[in-house]
Formats: C-alpha cells, sequence, structure tokens
C-alpha cells in the first residue's frame, strides 16, 4: 500500500476487509458479487489502474440565479488485463469533474471477459472477446464483434480508449443512432464490455 492508502479510513465492510489484509485479490471481489464503493479498494486491488478522460462537455443548468453552467468529464479506467470502469463527474472546474468522474470510474470496476470468438482466427488466446456482445445508451447502439489476432481495434477514439483499457486488442465495432454523443457512445461500449461476463455467470444458466 502507498502511504496514501496507509492513511485510508475504510467505511464499507469491503473495505475493512481490505485493509486488513482477508481479501487481496480483485477476482475475490467479484466472486464473492461484493460492491466497490469506495475508490481506494481498486486503487489497491487494481495497483496497475490506468485512467483516460473520454470527453468534457458543457452542461447547461436553469436556476432561480438564472443559467448555471457546469463541466461534465467522462472518464474511464482500466488495467488493461480483464478490468475496466466508466464513471462521470459534473463541477464548476474541469479539474474537479475529472476528479470526481475518476472516482465513480472506480466504482463502476467490471470484469470482462475475453476470449477469441472469431471464427476466422481459432488461436483460443484471449486477445478478443468469446463472442459478439451490444448493448445501448441513449439513442446509441453498439456491436462489439470478435476480431482475428492482430486485426487492431476497429473503432472510434472513445471505443478504441475504453476497449484497450479493458485489454481487448483485436474487435470490430458496429454503432448506430446518435454514435457523435460522446458520453452515450461511451457508456454503450463499456455496457457491451459487462455483458462479456454477465451473459456467461452461472445465475444466467438458471434463469
Ligand atoms: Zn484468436
Amino acid at each position: 500500500m502507498s502511504s496514501a492508502e496507509m492513511e485510508w479510513k475504510p467505511r464499507t465492510k469491503l473495505g475493512r476487509m481490505i485493509f486488513e489484509g482477508e481479501i487481496t485479490s480483485i477476482e475475490e471481489v467479484f466472486t464473492e458479487g461484493l460492491k466497490i464503493r469506495e475508490p481506494e479498494i481498486a486503487n489497491i486491488l487494481l495497483p496497475d489502474l490506468q485512467e483516460e478522460v473520454i470527453d468534457i462537455g458543457l452542461v447547461q443548468k436553469q436556476t432561480d440565479a438564472g443559467e448555471k453552467s457546469r463541466f461534465k468529464a467522462i472518464v474511464a479506467v482500466g488495467n488493461r488485463d480483464g478490468y475496466v470502469g466508466l464513471g462521470d463527474g459534473k463541477a464548476k472546474q474541469v479539474r474537479t469533474a475529472i476528479e470526481k468522474g475518476a472516482v465513480d470510474a472506480r466504482l463502476n470496476i467490471s470484469v470482462v471477459r475475453r476470449g477469441c470468438g472469431s471464427w476466422e482466427c481459432g488461436c483460443e488466446k484471449p486477445h478478443s472477446l468469446p463472442f459478439e456482445v451490444k448493448a445501448k445508451c441513449g439513442g446509441v447502439e453498439i456491436v462489439l464483434v470478435p476480431g482475428p489476432r492482430g486485426l487492431g481495434l476497429v473503432a472510434s477514439e472513445p471505443a478504441k480508449i475504453i476497449l484497450g483499457l479493458a485489454g481487448v486488442k483485436d474487435c470490430w465495432t458496429r454503432s448506430y443512432g446518435a454514435t457523435r454523443t460522446i458520453p452515450s457512445f461511451a457508456y454503450a461500449v463499456f455496457r457491451a464490455l459487462q455483458k462479456t461476463y454477465r451473459l456467461v455467470t452461472p445465475e444466467d444458466w438458471v434463469r
């Protein structure tokens, strides 16, 4: 743990278990189905976590005092090896919006199941996705299609960043609707990645 994390005072049960060394890996958090409610948990269990700002927009809000504008930042985090999170934060200052987005992204960290779902490849290494996944957010729909080794990420910039942070190396993307709305586009990509895990959990087989 770094000095900042040594000074951390956990506020949740999971936080205390990690602080006391009862849980030492991110895999345990997900297999136990526990929810990350403190950003420090992500920093400790994923020490290689990287952070990227996907978008900064201006949002206007009508208040009694007139029009109030704030910045909205969309931030992605990931370890480039199967864990990725996406979040957003609003504030009067850009830097604060990014900080809030970075915290939110850490609380939303998800597991991404990788694989070789490309019929053209069949190498069975986890360089792509195991199967096609799709998801929607706002007016955007995105489809992630497994690609052969060496293809790279055939995607627009926000999708490239998120897929890269998740550790997906080869993938095609198709998108429909208001694809220039970057926040919705980014969340659609993130939700599609979350489905790689959710679609194959034992609970899903029972349902
Ligand atoms: Zn392959």
